[in-house]
């Protein structure tokens, strides 16, 4: 091994020996920007806010009720003439954060256009883009397709941000006020072709691995939070429903209010299902709630956690299951749903709600985390209900009302528009957010894209994946003749460069060359015996942001670079596409009986990576482990 790679000792639990694992510290991959710097690690925990609907103006409509004050209102002309009303300013908690800025939220196949959206009232009308296509943009940083969940357009499983946690030994979990089966959640935890197909999606987000899953949708429950006389299965199947309540499933069901708020304090189950006892959403569809009603005076239904609540229950059970940090979506759901009935009095409600969640999650950042491990993106999937003030059309009007009483507002459609969302952020890698921002908008200002939420995302994690020799495959585009894949030491930009992307048969094939790997064994004989050492490696999944090959795609041929009696390299493992079984699994590099133990023995292996021909052009990185065990 070279000298400029550090070596790690690590002592594996149980065995009551040491045995060294070979860490060489990850570069980042190199991807478009911009990117996470290299070295520097990435947030221990990323915290998504959606609310599901909001734009500008009902995050207005909030400021509003609370605090008599607005952040976002002005005259405008066709032609995006904006006239400001004066004296506004932000009021809540994360219009102060370092980045606040717009956000566009198009569907695959469209654009944002900003002269075009406001030269004429109907122009943001066309072109919107659902909470499907929207949320698995924010979750993969891919565009997709109206009603396709965690998919591409060609209906290829796409990988959240929240599985990659998991995959990093982190915790994960979705928390949303409408079904757990919903778009959003869904989208971050399942992979369908349509968003209606519930019961696959709820079969789907029940075998993720996530550790919560909250939200409404109770199949015994209506919209009131009055028991059914007889189920019924919209949101979730009746064999999911049956294997959650008979302790079939990987979690712990939790149904009942109090049930929640127990989850929020001390030892927790480490896989949570949680099920509010009402139907579609904890409090928008009560039918005591009137649109034109002063928010929060209709009676409410008592019997359910609020969001913050199930926020704490959430923060708390992810802290608890994994120590190296957590990913969490958690949804202002019903935004979109008040929305869509535009039903003033609901609008204000939800998006008031959605404040105190985010108040809920600031101050976990600050009492148990801290602004230098925790990213926090707030956002929306798309604006909805074209929620305007009194007498727009053809200008845009500022919303009108005081604080605590019912606001003056029109709504101009039953459905989404194309406007810009706001989206706000604070923790590492904020800045990444900020760079993207790279659109200009007559009224709004400086906007990113909803893809670029999803991209840093994943690019931050990928600064967490520091164990292992990094392994990069570049895939050409269809018709280069040289691909790459290299093998590369982080810090010192070092590594082994191998060529190759010629096709065998239906794949491409690339070569490469582990870094040599020594093993100096001293160990006294009294304290070994006759036994002697074996090395073996592994190798994770390949990814091109939430693109992957699989570790079974790459294989070696182990050989020995200074040879030694008594030592031997292990057997060759052919790539899965070449009829073997690949790195996925662990492999041994060599192996010294105890006569050729002694003193530092030198190993490499010749790696092969076999992909189809249709892969994806692009950067794939991934990290192979060395792992050295003494043998008795
Ligand atoms: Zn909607």
């Amino acid at each position: 091994m070279t000298s400029r790679v550090p070596m790690t000792w690590l002592r594996i639990a149980g065995t009551g020996v040491l045995a060294a694992g070979i860490a060489i510290s990850s570069t980042t991959p190199a991807l478009a920007a911009p990117s996470a710097d290299p070295g520097t690690p990435g947030p221990k925990n990323i915290i998504h806010l959606i609310g599901d609907g909001m734009g500008f103006n009902q995050v207005d409509l909030g400021s509003q009720f609370e605090h008599g004050r607005t952040a976002y209102q002005s005259t405008v002309k066709p032609g995006g003439v904006s006239t400001p009303v004066p004296g506004q300013g932000g009021t809540q908690v994360y219009q102060e954060f370092p980045v606040a800025l717009a956000m566009s939220t198009y569907q695959l196949g469209n654009t944002y256009d900003p002269v075009q959206n406001w030269s004429s009232f109907s122009a943001p009308l066309k072109s919107s883009t659902d909470s499907a296509a929207a949320a698995t943009t924010l979750a993969t940083g891919v565009k997709t397709l109206n009603n396709v969940i965690g998919q591409d357009e060609n209906h290829q499983d796409l990988r959240t941000v929240a599985e990659r946690a998991l995959e990093l030994g982190k915790a994960t979990g979705v928390v949303t006020s409408v079904p757990w089966t919903h778009a959003t959640p869904a989208s971050y935890l399942a992979h369908n072709e349509h968003r209606n197909n519930y019961h696959d999606i709820a079969a789907d987000m029940m075998d993720s691995g996530a550790n919560v899953i909250f939200g409404a949708g109770n199949p015994w429950y209506d919209d009131n939070g009055d028991r059914r006389s007889t189920p019924k299965y919209d949101y979730v199947g009746e064999a999911q429903w049956d294997a959650l309540v008979d302790g079939q499933s990987a979690f712990d069901l939790v149904e009942s209010k109090d049930d929640f708020l127990a989850l929020a304090e001390g030892d927790t189950p480490t896989h949570v299902l949680g099920t509010a006892q009402v139907g579609g959403t904890l409090q928008a569809d009560r039918t005591a709630l009137k649109p034109g009603d002063v928010p929060f005076t209709a009676p409410r239904n008592d019997n359910v956690p609020s969001l913050p609540q199930m926020t704490d229950a959430a923060l708390n059970v992810l802290s608890n299951a994994s120590d190296e940090g957590f990913f969490v979506m958690i949804e202002g759901g019903a935004i979109d749903w008040a929305s869509h009935d535009n039903n003033t009095a609901g609008a204000v409600e939800e998006q008031v709600d959605f404040n105190r969640t985010i108040e809920t999650v600031v101050d976990w950042v600050e009492k148990s985390s801290s602004w230098d491990e925790t990213l926090v993106v707030i956002t929306a999937d798309h604006e909805c209900g074209y929620l305007s003030g009194p007498a727009a059309n053809p200008a845009w009007t500022p919303v009108q009302g005081v604080q605590g009483g019912a606001p003056q507002v029109s709504w101009n459609s039953g459905g989404h528009t194309n406007h810009l969302v706001p989206v706000y952020a604070k923790g590492p890698g904020s800045e990444l957010l900020a760079a993207a921002a790279t659109g200009t908008d007559p009224v709004r200002g400086a906007y990113l894209d909803n893809s670029d939420v999803g991209r840093v995302s994943h690019e931050l994690w990928a600064a967490n994946d520091t164990d292992g020799i990094p392994l990069l495959a570049t895939v050409p585009e269809a018709g280069e003749v040289d691909g790459r894949l290299t093998l590369s030491v982080a810090d010192a930009g070092a590594g082994v460069a191998l060529t190759g992307g010629e096709n065998v048969g239906d794949r491409l094939r690339f070569a490469g060359r582990l870094p040599e790997v020594s093993v100096t064994d001293s160990r006294a004989a009294a304290t070994v015996g006759t036994g002697g050492w074996t090395v073996s490696g592994q190798s994770g999944d390949l990814s091109s942001g939430p693109r992957t090959l699989r570790a079974q795609n790459l294989g070696w041929t182990p050989g020995l670079v200074s040879a030694k009696e008594g030592v031997s390299a292990g057997s060759p493992v052919a790539p899965l596409l070449g009829g073997g079984t690949g790195l996925g699994a662990p492999a041994t590099l060599a192996t010294a009986a105890s006569d050729g133990r002694l003193g530092t023995t030198t190993v490499s292996a010749d790696l092969a990576l076999e992909v189809p021909v249709d892969t994806r052009a692009g950067d794939y990185a991934g990290t192979l482990t060395v792992s050295l065990f003494p043998v008795d």
